[in-house]
């Protein structure tokens, strides 16, 4: 196989983070240039998702040079559509003056993202759910949120937009919680410049089996992105690749293999304790042991395994490739 995958990183991977703890924070404050200038330090990756606005005094051309400087490119723009300013949600918020400010960010962030060549404006609507049982009328939360991203595509037609589906954080419950749920809202849109950043701890954290997540979407042409991190199940940990959930991340990139998909292998991860740069690299090594564990993989005995559904077998062939285990 020749394919060899490139590495990306979102650019909060480098930042600084807070909690609803820690309100002072696990390290200083870094601008979106300090931020590239981490990201560049980080062996072997070669793209970054910024998000948007960038840091105050930060200009498109800052970045454009400093990206150059660097030589990093973009992958995604990220409009910051999940801060407190839109805590009862963005393209669902009661208020329609908000709503409409939500759109108008993301129409800008439109531009940037053309501006900077990036592949996609990522969508991650994080304020856009419920907390409580009654508090919203489903039907009309649903309507906003589709009816929003069918302006926005249709206003940029050639901008591509990938949302990143998450079951819950901030909000308790987020209206985009599924991979079965977003592809319905972009079939509802209509808008082929919709698809979906597929996050593996995202799809964990829901309930899902990625490597099947992967395939859904795949089949119906939307896979526009992924990002790779892992967790526990319960919550968005986004720990270092492959520090958890090893078998489910092989198959994962098995069915992405399968599929011939040629995108950026993207690190979304929250290093709170640990050193930022290490923790991208790490991630990248595992990703690079992981491609080289599919080109290791024995397909003809799993295909025999997957056509009478052996799990004993599947399992005896990815051990082999994964641990020379046998
Ligand atoms: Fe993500
Ligand atoms: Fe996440």
């Amino acid at each position: 196989m020749s394919f060899s995958p490139e590495f990306g990183a979102g650019l909060w991977h480098f930042a600084n983070y807070v909690d609803r703890f820690a309100t002072d924070g696990y390290g200083p404050s870094l601008s979106t240039l300090e931020q590239i200038e981490q990201a560049a330090r980080v062996r072997d990756l070669k793209y970054v998702d910024i998000p948007f606005p960038f840091t105050e005094g930060v200009s498109i051309e800052d970045i454009k040079l400093k990206l150059q400087h660097c030589d990093l490119k973009v992958i995604g723009i990220t409009p910051e559509i999940y801060t407190g300013s839109y805590a009862k949600g963005a393209l669902t918020n009661p208020c329609k003056e908000k709503r409409l400010e939500a759109i108008q960010h993301i129409n800008d962030a439109a531009v940037a993202a053309e501006q900077l060549n990036a592949s996609y404006v990522k969508i991650w609507a994080g304020q856009d759910g419920w907390d409580y049982p009654f508090q919203v009328d489903y039907r009309q939360i649903w309507q906003h949120a589709t009816e929003g991203m069918k302006e926005i595509a249709q206003k940029n037609p050639d901008i591509r937009f990938a949302i990143e589906y998450k079951p819950r954080e901030p909000r308790v419950k987020l209206n985009w919680n599924s991979a079965a749920r977003t592809l319905l809202v972009i079939e509802e849109t209509g808008c082929d410049n919709i698809g979906i950043l597929l996050d593996f701890g995202h799809s964990l954290f829901a309930g899902e089996s990625p490597a099947d997540s992967a395939q859904l979407i795949l089949d119906r042409g939307r896979l526009f992105g992924i990002d790779v991190n892992d967790n526990f199940r319960g919550w968005d940990d986004d720990l270092v690749v492959g520090s958890i959930n090893t078998i489910e991340l092989f198959e994962f990139f098995y069915v992405l293999h399968k599929n011939e998909w040629k995108g950026v292998w993207q690190l979304d991860q929250f290093p709170f304790r640990e050193n930022h740069v290490e923790a991208a690299e790490m991630s990248i090594d595992y990703l690079k042991f992981i491609h080289k564990s599919i080109n290791r993989l024995n397909i003809n005995e799993l295909e025999k395994a997957q056509a009478s559904q052996d799990p004993l077998l599947a399992q005896k062939v990815i051990r082999e490739a994964l641990f020379s285990y046998n």
